[in-house]
């Protein structure tokens, strides 16, 4: 059992660091949101930041296609819970695979470019430890995955 407290904006930085060159050859624009006071949750910080690593590739690829692409991740509590979001302005999820995406295998891309296990291994986990992953599309366009976790007490 790897379970610690874990702060997620760290857990944030720590997946978006990992991105830091293809963000800036790509020229995504990246907004962060979140409060000033840590969101701490129980878990595996090496696994929450897998299914991040994972939405921020999809959202990365997603975006392929994107004139100016926005990458957001936001965190905030509420009722109990933290709600983390990742949003990207790309062609977003068709309305009939909102399901479907998270079934082991499931995959819209080429041949030997996505294996089509990044969701569900990150809905597993999201499961495994308390919370959920669900997608969405904005109203704008573009898809959102929010996870949610049990907030937990600061360590400290
Ligand atoms: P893979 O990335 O290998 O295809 P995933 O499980 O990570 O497998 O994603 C499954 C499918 O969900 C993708 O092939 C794509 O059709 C859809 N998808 C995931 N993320 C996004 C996104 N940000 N925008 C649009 N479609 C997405
Ligand atoms: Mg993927």
């Amino acid at each position: 059992d790897h379970s610690e407290t874990i702060s997620v904006q760290a857990c944030i930085d720590y997946a978006l660091r990992l991105f830091h060159t293809r963000l800036r050859d790509d020229l995504v624009h990246v907004e962060q949101r979140w409060p000033d006071e840590t969101l701490w949750v129980k878990g595996d910080l090496v696994r929450l930041e897998q299914v991040l690593v994972n939405l921020i590739s999809n959202a990365l690829q997603a975006m392929k296609q994107t004139t100016t692409p926005q990458l957001t991740l936001s965190a905030q509590a509420n009722n109990q819970e933290v709600v983390i979001c990742v949003t990207d302005n790309g062609p977003g999820i068709p309305a009939h695979l909102l399901e479907q995406v998270f079934e082991p295998f499931f995959t819209t891309k080429a041949p030997g470019s996505g294996l089509g296990l990044g969701l569900s291994i990150s809905s597993r986990i999201m499961d495994d430890l308390g919370g959920r992953l669900q997608a969405t599309n904005l109203s704008t366009g573009g898809a959102c995955f929010t996870i949610t976790l049990p907030l937990a007490a600061s360590p400290r």
